[in-house]
């Protein structure tokens, strides 16, 4: 099929043209139609699969004629992270060169005042992450009552980072008629509810995800005692022929500790992760595309979605958490056709979490010895991961593992996340492991107070208010902090006043209390 099949206006022909697509992707071809036909959307894709054009391709076409009226967008884009957000406008503007489209970009970590101006002389795209969205919404600066476009984008991930209240309180100020085009890379029951809330007879388009990693990314493992880690590290980052690499941490304080090290080691290494300033952020994504950094070391923020051409390389440097985000760093390389090495350093500690990573990709990861460090065992023999090849034993190749094991390990059920986000709570704390080389002691950072949570709480208002304002202004995508608590649910069971109790036993509790006095 080709793009003149689809529906689109010339001027977005023209510009796709220019990009140099010579075919629609599958999604592309099974959602513009839809789109442009007005009907609501149900998408199942993940990045990859050309998502974002088949939804910003037909919105230009349907918003070219029409005009904004000051502080009422005309469309509105949700993303779960900044880094998302701004490569969803970068493709606005390159699909919509031809057209006098204005956009505006609201992401927490930019200033306001320059957000809101643009936001006053009318904007026709709008593309936010949720908790800056509603900021400027409660500040009266923005009206959602022309919205006649919505777009939820990874809404699988929204739902992980604790936006769904948000996006529900959004959805509420939208007017009723609009198209909601609905994206997600899974349908889990709870994404699936929310599609039937805020979907009115949505037109289903399901691609198969992208070339699986598996096929295209030749993954090894190293088993190292935790203080060995950076040394092992190094050792890859020397002898593989690195082009660019994202680094991955589990935690963002370790970021910039491994950061520092690597630049001491005369590595060109720049940071990203979820705490810095958002201009920090930008300028060293930029760099980073450029070639101008060759190695980041950052948090999962980096690893859904962010779309850099031609990565050469991943590594974790620590297991990750959950099983699925392994898959997802390392499908940040092997993109596109090309092929994409990705390396992972293991502890014995990490016995559980790289058991359920080979549970969840049906395959074992190719064992490598580092030169001049002793390979380490696996703990917990229950949860040991299985090895193929001799009896169990390590292959000893030189960082260059086979791109695929030998022996298929055969089909597991898969875990469902949350069984697998139950192995991370199994762990050790991090704090009761042997400290790595180097590591600073420095206290866990906590989480401050929002200026308008401290105020919600001097002013009285109720606690469940405060909460959510302060998992809001987290700042959007705050990549290592999972909710907790109850969120806004209010469990019944903390609404039953509780039971008096007998006056001799209050009297006793407070002589008691005076004696301590
Ligand atoms: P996405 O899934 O939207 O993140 O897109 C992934 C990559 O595919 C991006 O680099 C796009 O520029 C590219 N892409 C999108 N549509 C096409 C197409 N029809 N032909 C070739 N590349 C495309």
């Amino acid at each position: 099929m080709l793009f003149s099949e689809l529906g689109l206006g010339p001027d977005v022909l023209r510009a796709i043209e220019d990009k140099g697509y010579t075919q629609p992707t599958p999604i592309q071809e099974q959602a513009i139609p839809w789109v442009l036909q007005g009907r609501d959307v149900l998408g199942c894709a993940q990045t990859g699969t050309g998502k974002t054009a088949g939804f910003t391709l037909p919105m230009i076409s349907l918003l070219a004629s029409g005009r904004a009226r000051a502080r009422m967008p005309r469309s509105l884009i949700l993303e779960p992270t900044r880094e998302l957000a701004a490569q969803v406008a970068d493709s606005f503007e390159m699909y919509g060169k031809y057209h006098k489209l204005s956009m505006a970009l609201l992401i927490g970590g930019e200033t306001f005042s320059e957000q809101v101006k643009k936001l006053d002389r009318g904007v026709d795209v709008l593309i936010a992450t949720p908790g800056r969205l509603i900021d400027l919404f409660e500040r009266g600066n923005i009206m959602l009552n022309d919205i006649k476009v919505f777009v939820i984008d990874e809404a699988d991930r929204m739902l992980d980072m604790g936006f769904i209240p948000d996006i529900e309180r959004i959805v509420s100020k939208l007017p009723k008629t609009r198209q909601t085009l609905f994206f997600s890379a899974t349908m889990p029951p709870e994404i699936r509810r929310l599609a039937d809330a805020f979907l009115t007879t949505p037109q289903e388009v399901t691609v198969a995800p992208p070339a699986s990693p598996a096929e295209t990314v030749t993954q090894a493992m190293a088993l190292v005692q935790d203080m060995d880690k950076r040394k092992a590290l190094r050792h890859l980052l020397r002898t593989e022929d690195v082009k660019n690499a994202f680094i991955f941490c589990n935690r963002k304080r370790d970021i910039a500790v491994l950061q520092k090290s690597l630049e001491r080691h005369g590595f060109n290494a720049g940071a990203l992760h979820g705490d810095m300033v958002q201009s920090k952020r930008t300028e060293t994504l930029d760099l980073f595309k450029k070639g101008e950094i060759s190695l980041l070391v950052c948090s999962d923020v980096a690893a859904r979605g962010i779309d850099v051409q031609g990565l050469s390389h991943v590594f974790n440097f620590d297991v990750p958490l959950t099983p699925d985000d392994y898959v997802h760093r390392i499908g940040r390389t092997g993109r596109a056709g090309k092929q994409g090495r990705a390396f992972m350093l293991a502890t014995p500690d990490d016995t559980k979490l790289v058991g359920a990573i080979t549970r969840l990709i049906k395959r074992e990861i190719p064992m490598i010895a580092i030169d001049g460090l002793e390979t380490a065992e696996f703990g917990d023999e229950d949860a040991r991961p299985r090895r193929g090849g001799r009896g169990g034993s390590r292959s000893r190749s030189e960082g260059r593992p086979e791109a695929r094991s030998r022996d298929e390990r055969p089909n597991r059920e898969e875990r469902p996340a949350r069984e697998e986000r139950a192995v991370r709570d199994e762990r050790a704390p991090r704090e009761e492991r042997p400290l790595r080389e180097e590591r600073p002691e420095r206290p866990e950072r906590q989480p401050r107070e929002s200026l308008a949570a401290a105020e919600a709480r001097r002013n009285g208002e109720p606690r469940r208010d405060r909460d959510r304002d302060r998992r809001r202004r987290r700042d959007d995508d705050d990549d290592d902090v999972s909710v907790i608590g109850f969120g806004d649910h209010m469990p019944a069971f903390m609404l039953r006043s509780a039971r008096p109790r007998p006056a001799a036993e209050t009297v006793a509790e407070s002589a008691e209390q005076s004696q301590e006095g």
